[in-house]
């Protein structure tokens, strides 16, 4: 008996290279025992450096994908399992996956349907949460997952939160991104993420937020959100209040349904805050912030993640206001964490402006999309969403009252111009508008999107030299104050 021990749980790279070899050494499955460094080993397993075996063979491509999926169950047999596939294809049986009824196809096929479910669980179910870190702020999530599924989904959190340095941690293994690099380390133990921070509020609103008690059924919320992840969510603790409170919750929305944008009451506080993220729930910010995410007055809610109010102090000199949220502002909640994002915030650098400073919102606060495929790809707002959204923008306007709006883009000029906007030919210069003022630029993402890097480079001076001439229309506005 020859003994192969592998790396990790889910040492692809290892198993690959020793079935290839073991395969073209003609080694057969029963003559070969599987393990993973530091589990206890067969005593009548050899381990044998593997055979220097010449030549190479396919694979099938859809027995890669099946062995790739399979190889994160947890299952201690998974590795030999997979080995017989590969070893049964390689002695002739090349339509061995079409026999569905084939007991080991049957096993390997369940064990890839388990680890999916489980990756779509940890997507759906994994929630991140503020905590200190010297070098900024980080997010921490803790997930215990069914199978060896962090490995494969790190990639996917790296690809959808890449702006942002988070650590994903399970009892097996911890994920970190840093903001351009992923590193894997040991498990972790629950203890190590907190459990009552900013954030943790946040997400209990938001669930509240997308809860609907006319359609309140217990046993569809613990399918859609199996209790067993229930521990792990903070919006689960908003669970039983929002039972309890759903007769209640409808009659008051039935009664808000009816009763037009203008009225909607806002609190009496008028904060001054000097930090940026979601608004505080007691200010008129936060009050409306929480309205908002009951919005339905269009029908971009409908495919959006969440509604994206706008954050920044309510005391701020300038307020930027963007098109929409983009695909990573509608998965986090808040604005301009994209791409599009991290280019405004050098610009403003270089502009001698402090993001802290500045109000940031959008003129439309639901990402409007059209799915392709597994990607969501942007969408221009039009007339009637711009429209129905600008009750929002104005109460944004209306309670941080900044000395100069900076409309990135036809879209912000337009919902607070009201009329269509060439930018290249207004942009830079003071706009007044009545009591208030405006200086038109285009879209950071506008800038994205350039082909080459000549031009990126040029647009990009303009919209700093656009971003200082905003400072300095400010700094004069307040000195006339
Ligand atoms: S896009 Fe604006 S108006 Fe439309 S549902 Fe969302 S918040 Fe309401």
């Amino acid at each position: 008996m020859r003994a192969v021990v592998l790396d990790h749980e889910t040492d692809w790279d290892g198993w690959r290279e020793a079935t290839r070899a073991l395969v073209l050494a003609g080694v057969p499955p029963d003559a070969i025992h599987w393990n993973v460094a530091g589990e206890a080993e067969d005593l009548y397993a050899e381990r044998a450096p593997l055979p220097d075996a010449k030549g190479s063979f396919n694979v099938l491509r859809a027995l890669v994908q099946l062995a790739q999926l399979a190889i994160q169950a947890r299952d201690p047999e998974r590795f030999a399992l997979l080995y017989r596939l590969v070893w049964r294809a390689h002695q002739g049986e090349r339509h061995l996956l079409e026999q569905a009824a084939d007991p080991e196809v049957a096993r390997a096929n369940r064990l890839a349907l388990s680890v999916r479910r489980d990756s779509h669980k940890m997507r759906a179910f994994l929630r991140f949460r503020a905590v200190d870190d010297p070098e900024g702020a980080r997010y921490v999530g803790w997930f215990e997952p069914e199978h060896y599924v962090l490995e494969a989904n790190a990639l996917f959190f790296a690809e959808r939160f890449g702006s942002l340095c988070w650590s994903v941690l399970t009892p097996y293994r911890s994920a970190h991104w840093n903001g351009s690099a992923l590193s894997l380390g040991p498990g972790a133990q629950p203890s190590q993420v907190p459990d009552d921070d900013a954030l943790e509020g946040y997400w209990r609103s938001y669930y509240a937020s997308v809860f609907n008690p006319a359609r309140l059924n217990p046993r569809a919320m613990a399918s859609e959100m199996p209790r067993k992840y229930w521990r792990n969510l903070p919006e689960a603790a908003a669970i039983p209040d929002l039972i309890r409170s759903a007769t209640g919750r409808v009659e008051a929305m039935l009664e808000q349904e009816l009763r037009p944008p203008d009225q909607m009451p806002l609190g009496p506080v008028r904060a001054r805050s000097s930090e940026t993220g979601p608004q505080a729930p007691e200010t008129r910010l936060g009050q409306a912030a929480q309205k908002a995410s009951h919005c339905r007055a269009c029908h971009l809610w409908e495919r959006a993640t969440q509604t994206v109010f706008g954050e920044g102090p309510a005391d701020a000199q300038i307020m930027l206001i963007g098109e929409q949220p983009g695909d990573q502002e509608d998965l986090i909640g808040r604005p301009f964490v994209g791409p599009a994002g991290r280019l405004m915030d050098r610009a403003l650098e270089e502009a001698g402006i402090d993001r802290r400073s500045v109000y940031v919102t959008n003129a439309v606060k639901h990402f409007k999309f059209e799915p392709r495929g597994k990607r969501r790809i942007h969408q221009k707002p039009e007339g009637p969403e711009i429209l129905a959204c600008k009750q929002w923008l104005d109460v944004e306007r209306t309670e941080v009252r900044p000395l100069l709006m900076v409309l990135m883009g036809a879209t912000a000029a337009r919902a607070v111009i009201g009329r269509a906007v060439t930018i290249g030919r207004e942009r830079g210069r003071r706009i007044a508008l009545g009591a208030e003022s405006a200086l038109v630029t285009v879209h950071p993402s506008y800038l994205l999107r350039l082909p080459d890097e000549a031009s990126k480079a040029r647009e990009y001076r303009a919209f700093v030299a656009d971003l200082t001439r905003a400072r300095e229309i400010a700094s004069e506005l307040a000195a006339a104050k």
